[in-house]
């Protein structure tokens, strides 16, 4: 009998793992059906040794330093940066747009002043900010949107940027400084052994254990357990009962080149161009040196494992709806980017997990101790008498942090 069966081994299923082995002193038996853990962050060294990412590039950058610190415990890091550029006209530009974006492209010399200027004076009056068409033209006006946004939006969602909530394209600012990082947190790093390495420290903890290649449908009531934290999509494990909710999917090319630099940044966009979105060169990311490079061309399709909730209205009332029964479901947590059909980055994850984590332990206490030697059941029921059985708990899908 485990006091948990966690269901993914991603960021959100591996952070609740450690923390309830570690804080609660439970057992966590953690099931992925990938051959993997560490979820859509898993990287490997490829048959050349070149470290890259199998799910396309992850860069870790937060503001928060409580995340920052408790994924400290697990990995050293190393400093990076992360810069993107787009291939516009026939140009290599910077992602974000930011004044040498806009000097480039139309062969001007404006000052940060001049380039607020230029920008009020395209950008398109939209008396509600709601999509993600209205979110770039209300600022930039509609040919830099034509030109960075539309093109990209429609390949990678299979949707154009008006049928969007605001929030997906306003992942990415508009700047007027010269400022070419792709992010501007606080905190911009990369785990120095790589992300699985992280994750094989996290969940080293004799209370976890691990099951690869098994899918929670086969084991759910084979392998008896007490309570359960659930990370995949949150419309099967209801058996898609109001329908399928929207996940985008995408195709990952990988390809090694025979040479030692393919690119001159670790990603290049292609909003114009190409059934790819972006081109990924991992030796970037990882610093690593090696006389060939690793690629990654991502094809976003409909089909495909789910990586990416579609934020718009309807989904987001179909995902209520599940979310309903979520919340009627006793002893089972819903945590992480698919259960919870949010667009979250990692460190977003590990906040909601870490979070989830004091609301299960402030809602199951007394904390369980361990007596080497005697059974889990009959320790618990010394230490905390009636909590062997298993206290009924409120059921909840975590919310937004
Ligand atoms: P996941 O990592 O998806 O883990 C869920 C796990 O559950 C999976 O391993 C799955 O196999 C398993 N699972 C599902 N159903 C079952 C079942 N029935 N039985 C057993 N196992 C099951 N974030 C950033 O911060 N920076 C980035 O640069 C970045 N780049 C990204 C690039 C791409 C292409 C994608 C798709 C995402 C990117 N992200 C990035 C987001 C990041 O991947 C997620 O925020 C994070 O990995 C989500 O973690 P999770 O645990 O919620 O989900
Ligand atoms: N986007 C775009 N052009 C770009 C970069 C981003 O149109 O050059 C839009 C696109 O809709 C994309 C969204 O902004 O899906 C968010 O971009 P981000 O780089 O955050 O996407 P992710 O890394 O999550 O795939």
């Amino acid at each position: 009998m485990y006091d948990w069966m966690i269901v993914g081994a991603g960021f959100a299923g591996s952070v609740l793992a450690e923390r309830i082995a570690r804080e609660r002193n439970e057992s966590v038996l953690l099931v992925d059906r990938r051959p993997h853990i560490a979820g859509n962050a898993y990287d490997h060294h490829n048959e050349a040794g070149l470290l890259i990412h199998k799910y396309g590039p992850h860069i870790f950058h937060t503001n928060s330093e409580q995340i920052f610190d408790y994924l400290s415990r697990f990995t050293e890091w190393r400093a990076y940066e992360h810069r993107v550029l787009a291939q516009v006209d026939g140009m290599l530009l910077p992602v974000p747009i930011n004044l040498d974006t806009v000097n480039r492209l139309y062969g001007l010399s404006l000052t940060p002043d001049e380039v607020e200027a230029f920008f009020a004076s395209r950008a398109e009056p939209v008396s509600e900010i709601k999509t993600s068409e209205d979110v770039i033209v209300a600022r930039v006006g509609r040919d830099l949107y034509e030109k960075f946004f539309q093109g990209y939006t429609r390949k990678q969602w299979g949707l154009d940027p008006s049928e969007l909530d605001k929030s997906v394209t306003a992942r990415v600012p508009v700047r007027t400084n010269r400022d070419d990082r792709y992010f501007g947190d606080k905190f911009q790093y990369m785990p120095k052994q790589g992300y699985t390495a992280m994750f094989q420290r996290m969940t080293d903890h004799p209370l976890i254990s691990v099951m690869l290649q098994t899918d929670y449908r086969d084991v759910r009531d084979r392998i008896p357990h007490r309570r359960v934290i659930y990370t995949g999509p949150i419309d099967e494990y209801f058996d898609h009962c109001y329908g399928k909710l929207p996940y985008r999917s995408l195709r990952f090319d990988h390809v090694t080149k025979n040479v030692e630099r393919h690119q001159p940044v670790a990603v290049v966009n292609y909003p114009q161009t190409e059934a790819y979105t972006r081109v990924t060169e991992y030796k970037h990311l990882t610093g690593q040196v090696h006389p060939k490079t690793s690629l990654t061309y991502e094809y976003p399709s409909a089909e495909g494992d789910p990586y990416y909730p579609v934020p718009r209205p309807e989904n987001q009332l179909l995902f209520k709806r599940y979310e309903a029964l979520a919340r009627a479901t006793r002893d089972v947590w819903f945590v992480g980017r698919l259960a919870t059909y949010r667009y979250y980055n990692m460190d977003q994850v590990v906040g909601q997990a870490l979070a989830t984590f004091e609301r299960i332990d402030s809602t199951l206490s007394p904390r369980t101790a361990r007596i080497a030697g005697r059974g889990m059941a009959a320790a618990r029921e010394r230490l905390s008498p009636g909590a062997a059985n298993g206290t009924a708990v409120s059921p909840r899908v975590t919310a937004a942090e």
